[in-house]
């Protein structure tokens, strides 16, 4: 696997089955027993309804552009090289948001729009971590 120079997640007990998942390229996010609401980032606590009964449960990995920006600046040193590059906010079917890169795609605002049907695609970036990164579906 080549140099990978750009930071990395540090999983810790609670995330750690996200993480594991992504790596499976099976990902998984934390599901509510009381409310039913699925949740991201990975907590001990449900944000909705303070329950800790926080299930892992598998998401589809298909989901829409919430929001994005493309990114033309090379403030931080590791992605310098990356300009531009898509920030996107991504909805899944499921209903949790995460903050992504948008992959596949031209960074160019013509072609993104938010609705956007996308997919997840797992980016192996070392041996223990793989990134999700969505692409146009
Ligand atoms: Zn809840």
């Amino acid at each position: 696997m080549p140099d990978y120079s750009k930071p990395l997640p540090t999983p810790d007990p609670i995330t750690q089955p996200f993480w594991d998942s992504v790596k499976a390229h099976a990902m998984q996010m934390q599901k509510c027993a009381h409310c039913g609401k699925f949740i991201f980032y990975p907590r001990a606590v449900c944000p909705h309804c303070f329950s800790r009964d926080l299930k892992w449960t598998p998401v589809s990995g298909k989901g829409k552009i919430y929001g994005f920006t493309i990114s033309h600046q090379k403030v931080i040193q590791a992605f310098a090289n990356d300009v531009p590059y898509v920030i996107a906010l991504v909805e899944l079917d499921e209903g949790a948001r995460l903050m992504t890169n948008l992959v596949g795609v031209e960074p160019d605002p013509a072609k993104i729009k938010v609705g956007m049907d996308v997919v997840v695609h797992y980016d192996d970036v070392t041996d223990a971590i793989t990134l999700p990164k969505f692409k146009p579906a």
